[in-house]
């Protein structure tokens, strides 16, 4: 390890588990103190428990509109600073649309967008006031191919991209870099919310990755001179066939 992080502060949401913890374990190895942002208190506290010093964790259902506002500056008052946001936390809907729940779909939306946006803007005051900063988000293949099969979930990353794009070009002057990765299917709990016939035919061709895979990417990402910026990375099994 070059411990390319050390000295960083690197927030991550939903990473107590799957592709979150993998970005977290990431950072935390290149020497970042990571403080991990979840919902679930029993991953956290396990975490707490085999990282110590190491990540500060911080039990936040961000669903909750005032938990979701207090975020930041209960952060920053532990921290003092952020180097590193990843926006990662997300839910998945998917199968056909005329099956597809209003509650399910708001809850998706409101953390795969509103959330996301919500936390990217108020942690840019912050980077902005200092002239550096990384943002980066957890997207989708489907934010980028109109996949079938999950109309709802594909729109809300179509949608988060968008804003990545965006919000890039807005600061990009002032030192931020934002970019984001889309992977296509990886091995973690949210693949149990897809269409079963799906899944095993994502199995039987191999087209699954590992959540590391991912974090590989994100970790490359944030440690690039800062005069280069890595804008958006597509990563997917060479098998998978959308
Ligand atoms: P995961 O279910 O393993 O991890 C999601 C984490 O988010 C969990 O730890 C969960 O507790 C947390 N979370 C959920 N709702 C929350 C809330 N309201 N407040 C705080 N934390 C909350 O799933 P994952 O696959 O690692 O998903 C992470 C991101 O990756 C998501 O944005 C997802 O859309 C994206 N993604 C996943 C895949 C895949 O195939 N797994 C592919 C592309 C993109």
């Amino acid at each position: 390890m070059t411990q390319s992080l050390m000295g960083k502060v690197a927030v991550v949401t939903g990473g107590a588990s799957g592709i979150g913890l993998a970005s977290a374990e990431s950072m935390m190895a290149e020497g970042a103190l990571v403080v991990i942002v979840d919902r679930d208190e029993t991953a956290l506290a396990a975490l707490q428990e085999t990282y110590g010093d190491a990540v500060i964790t911080l039990p936040t259902d961000l669903l909750d509109t005032e938990s979701c506002a207090a975020l930041i500056p209960r952060i920053l008052e532990k921290t003092k600073v952020i180097d590193i946001f990843h926006s990662n936390a997300g839910l998945y809907v998917g199968g056909d649309l005329v099956d597809a729940e209003n509650d399910a779909i708001d809850r998706m939306l409101n953390l795969n967008i509103n959330v996301v946006m919500k936390n990217v803007r108020d942690v840019l005051p912050h980077m902005i006031e200092r002239g550096v900063g990384d943002i980066l988000v957890t997207s989708s293949l489907a934010g980028h191919y109109p996949t079938p099969w999950e109309p709802v979930y594909a729109s809300s990353k179509w949608a988060i991209n968008c804003f990545v794009q965006t919000v890039r070009r807005q600061v990009c002057k002032q030192g931020i870099r934002v970019g984001s990765v889309s992977p296509g299917p990886v091995i973690t709990s949210l693949l149990s919310d897809w269409p079963v016939e799906k899944l095993d035919e994502a199995k039987r061709s191999g087209s699954l990755m590992d959540a590391s895979e991912v974090a590989e990417a994100l970790l490359f990402m944030v440690t690039r001179p800062r005069h280069v910026t890595i804008r958006d990375i597509v990563i997917m099994p060479s098998q998978f066939d959308l």
